[in-house]
């Protein structure tokens, strides 16, 4: 006898249920400070890596990072 592919009202199969996500927080944290820490030097040398503020002599962090500066926004010249 073939099946059909459409349940038949008289046995409801259940569907099973899917585990509920779980973020442990622990295990997020040590990522999140180095994500805040690697934006946080992205967003210096981009935006502030300049005249008196600068760390490294020379104008090549200045200039490699020169159009990015000028997308965010930063004043430069
Ligand atoms: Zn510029």
């Amino acid at each position: 006898m073939a099946e059909s592919a459409v349940p038949s009202a008289a046995s409801p199969q259940a569907e099973p249920s899917p585990a509920p996500l779980r973020l442990p927080i622990r295990d997020i944290v040590p990522w999140a400070v180095l994500a805040v820490a690697l934006a946080a030097i992205l967003i210096y040398f981009v935006g502030a890596e300049q005249g008196a503020t600068s760390v490294f002599g020379g104008t090549w962090v200045h200039e490699f990072t020169h159009d990015g500066r000028h997308l965010l926004g930063f004043p430069c010249h």
